[in-house]
Formats: C-alpha cells, sequence, structure tokens
C-alpha cells in the first residue's frame, strides 16, 4: 500500500478534482491524502481575522464569496442530481459550522476549528465525485486517528492503533481517503499540523501503516537542481538522500514541507514527488540512496539577518557561546547559521520579531552589529569531508560576489554561504553554470 498526497493546486478546480479521481484510480488500493483547494486555507485564515477583530460583516463578506465559489465547483464536478445533492449538503453543513462563529469570544481554539475546514470540503467533494464514478472509497475521518501529544509532536503509537482499526473496519475499500494538515491535539480539541502540513500527514500515516512509497503529488515535476523562479534550465533532481532532501526543503524549496522527511526516513520509505500535469514523468526519488560523491541542487532562504558579536574578552573564555545563544533562547529566536572565531561570533536568523531586545541583551557581551536584507544560499548534495574539490567549486563559482558568512561541516550534505539579496539571483545563477554545466 502506498500513500499518495495531493496539495491544493492538484484539486484546485473541479477539472483537477476529476483529474486526481481518475489518476488514482488506475494506481491500486492506496491511501490518498488531500489538502485544502488552493486558496481555500488562507481565506479561512482571513475569515479569522475578521472575526478576532470582530468584523462580522468582514468575515461574512469572505464567507460568502467562498460558498458561492464551492457552488459553482459543485455544479461542474457532478453530473447525476444524486451525488449532487449529497455534495452540496455535506458543503452547507461545513459552512452553516463557519458560520457559526460570530460571537463575542474568538481565541485560538475557534480559529483551529474554523482551519480544519478546507480539509474536510476537498475530501468531502472528492469522496461524493469518486462514489459518483463507481469508486469503492471509504473515508478516514483525520479527526479520528491523526494526534498530537502533550508535547504537540504527532502520537505515533495512536495514530497507528487507531488507523489500523479504521483500516480493518474497511478491508475491501478499491481507495482510502483522508484529510491533511488536521488533527486533534492531546486533550481531543481540533489542531493542525501548521500550514503546509499535509505533506507531514502523509510521511505520519506512510509511517504508520509501513507503506511501500509515499508519493507527493504537486504541479512541478520534482525537486529542482535550482530555484527555477530566477534560474533558466534547471532540472528535476532524479534521487536524493533523505538527508539531501530535508536540507532542501528547509532552505526553500517550497515542493516539500520540511516535516515530511523525518518520519520517511526514521521508517525508511521512499517519498517520490511527481507531478499531476505530467504524470509519468520520473519526478524526484527520496531514499536512503548510496552516497555518490555529487553536488545535487541549490536553493535560497530570503529574509535573513545576520548578527555579530566582538567581545575582545571572548579570547579563550569557555561559556561564552553558551552565554550568546542563551540570548536567542529566552528570546525564541532560532539560529541558521553559525560561523565563529576567535574574537566573534556571527550567527543568521529569519525572524526579526524580537530583534532590538536580543541585540540590547547582546550588547552585554561585546560590540554588535547587525546585518539586514541577507540570503543563504545553500548547496546541497553527498558532500562529506574526504570528497575533494567541491568547496572549491562553489567558492570558484562565486569569486565575483561578496559572501558575508560560509558554513560547512555542520552536516556531510550542506554547504551554506550568506550573500546580500540583491546578489542572489546572481549567485544562483553563477552557481548553475559552475555545477551543473
Ligand atoms: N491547507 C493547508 C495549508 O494551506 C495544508 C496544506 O495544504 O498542506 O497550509
Ligand atoms: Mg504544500
Amino acid at each position: 500500500m502506498k500513500v499518495l498526497k495531493f496539495g491544493g493546486t492538484s484539486v484546485g478546480s473541479a477539472q483537477r478534482i476529476k483529474d486526481v479521481a481518475a489518476l488514482v484510480a488506475k494506481r491500486g488500493k492506496n491511501i490518498i491524502v488531500l489538502s485544502a483547494m488552493s486558496g481555500t486555507t488562507n481565506s479561512l485564515v482571513e475569515i479569522s481575522d475578521y472575526l478576532y477583530k470582530k468584523n462580522i460583516t468582514g468575515a461574512k463578506e469572505t464567507i460568502n464569496a467562498l460558498e458561492a465559489k464551492y457552488m459553482r465547483t459543485i455544479d461542474e464536478l457532478f453530473a447525476t442530481e444524486e451525488h449532487r445533492r449529497a455534495a452540496t449538503e455535506a458543503i452547507k453543513e461545513r459552512f452553516d459550522f463557519i458560520r457559526s462563529f460570530n460571537k463575542p469570544i474568538f481565541t485560538l481554539f475557534e480559529e483551529k476549528e474554523i482551519l480544519a475546514q478546507g480539509e474536510l470540503i476537498s475530501t468531502a467533494l472528492m469522496f461524493n465525485y469518486m462514489k459518483e464514478s463507481g469508486i469503492n472509497v471509504v473515508m478516514l475521518p483525520a479527526l479520528e486517528f491523526m494526534r498530537t501529544d502533550k508535547n504537540a509532536e504527532p502520537d505515533s503509537q495512536y495514530i497507528q492503533d487507531k488507523l489500523g482499526t479504521l483500516l480493518n473496519e474497511s478491508p475491501d475499500a478499491d481507495i482510502y481517503l483522508t484529510q491533511g494538515y488536521i488533527c486533534r491535539n492531546a486533550y481531543g480539541e481540533i489542531d493542525n499540523l501548521q500550514r503546509g502540513g499535509s505533506d507531514y500527514t502523509a510521511s505520519l500515516i506512510g509511517a504508520a501503516v509501513k507503506a511501500d512509497e509515499i508519493e507527493i503529488w504537486t504541479d512541478i515535476d520534482g525537486m529542482h537542481n535550482n530555484d527555477p523562479r530566477f534560474v533558466e534550465g534547471t532540472k528535476p533532481v532524479s534521487e536524493l538522500h533523505f538527508e539531501e532532501a530535508a536540507e532542501l526543503a528547509y532552505f526553500g524549496a517550497k515542493i516539500l514541507h520540511p516535516t515530511c522527511v523525518l518520519p520517511a526516513k526514521l521508517n525508511n520509505i521512499p517519498v517520490r514527488l511527481l507531478n499531476t500535469m505530467q504524470p509519468d514523468a520520473h519526478g524526484t526519488l527520496i531514499y536512503n540512496s548510496r552516497p555518490d560523491h555529487s553536488i545535487k541542487a541549490v536553493a535560497a532562504k530570503d529574509n535573513i539577518t545576520a548578527i555579530k558579536i566582538k567581545s575582545s574578552r571572548m579570547l579563550l573564555a569557555y561559556g561564552f557561546m553558551r552565554k550568546v545563544f542563551e540570548i536567542f533562547e529566552t528570546h525564541r529566536t532560532s539560529i541558521d547559521m553559525v560561523a565563529t572565531s576567535e574574537v566573534g561570533v556571527s550567527v543568521t536568523i529569519d525572524n526579526e520579531r524580537n530583534l532590538h531586545s536580543i541585540i540590547e541583551d547582546l550588547k552585554k557581551f561585546g560590540t554588535v552589529s547587525v546585518d539586514h536584507d541577507m540570503v543563504i544560499i545553500c548547496v546541497v548534495g553527498d558532500l562529506e569531508w574526504q570528497n575533494r574539490g567541491f568547496e572549491a567549486e562553489v567558492i570558484n563559482a562565486l569569486k565575483d560576489i561578496p559572501v558575508r558568512m560560509i558554513s560547512y561541516g555542520g552536516s556531510n550534505y550542506n554547504i551554506s554561504l550568506l550573500v546580500r539579496k540583491s546578489d542572489k539571483v546572481e549567485a544562483l545563477n553563477l552557481l548553475s553554470k559552475r555545477l551543473f554545466k
């Protein structure tokens, strides 16, 4: 059994829903995970914003517009009155629920209930459409098996047990269908796995059922060796190691959510990135691949701030690093890159929310300087230190670009360079030219 996950654009219109149904019907008895139709979760966030601000009219207008969009989708999707009616009723019920949040109190708890509706709607549409097409589909309600524990981490044992029970109840199904992204927390309240979390759902299900493979279907033919928005002629990478994929997902390749890799890696389940528009293309296969001493891809992460702390007293001072890192911890800001010398340390962060207080605190330990609008360029591949020459290739490619920081050796899979935002596109292009000629 495989787990097949389809993102928002893959189910973004009536036609796309039909295409996905046809595609999965051909691929055998699998578990299908759906995102909300594209744009829906953003609309639900907007509705919640209005409700937080007690702007009931704003919320109503957005709800009406979203509902009207779904009614048009239903019109296009169904050929028979019976299934059109069933789908309409299911969707109306969801919108009645969304409209019921017009009371004075609106908190995170209510917001999460609203955010969960997108996936409930997309799966209801798909379920009824598959029924109409004669597919023996069974719904596995995510809110009955997907759960997080008291640390907000997935409760793997619970997921495995509950999912096992649900699957055993319907052994004859052709296809199982479920919602990505949504879950319950340790207290049974509705929650979610963070924005973009449907990939994580797929991976957690894959791990729970020991799937043969996890397929992530989007509208691009796999992970590319550079960012196609800025570099011409990028190519899909055909194979990646789990660790390489994790670095790329984290450092900006939007195609796969970073959390998705870990459950697959721990259970050694291959992840394949595929394209709904070109279902026969090879895409990218992520697995426990053998080292091949090659550079696979380049990615960039925007909105980075570099902070340098220089201290003459740091020389040979133990405990200095701890004090510096503790300041970031106190201000709940995570650090991406680190470079050190005997007299100073530079770190990067991707969130300036607490920058002011961080700088104030750091000044107790040394002279602080900040560079805004920086970009991390991340080169990923089998870069084990015994391999020769790849550092030289990377540095040579960027010889005409000012580099603020370099970090290598933290893992065997990545070399990161910090450059100015204004140099990003040129840096990406120079690297592609040199590394993937
Ligand atoms: N619908 C959710 C989002 O837009 C989850 C997902 O698509 O993965 O973030
Ligand atoms: Mg996504």
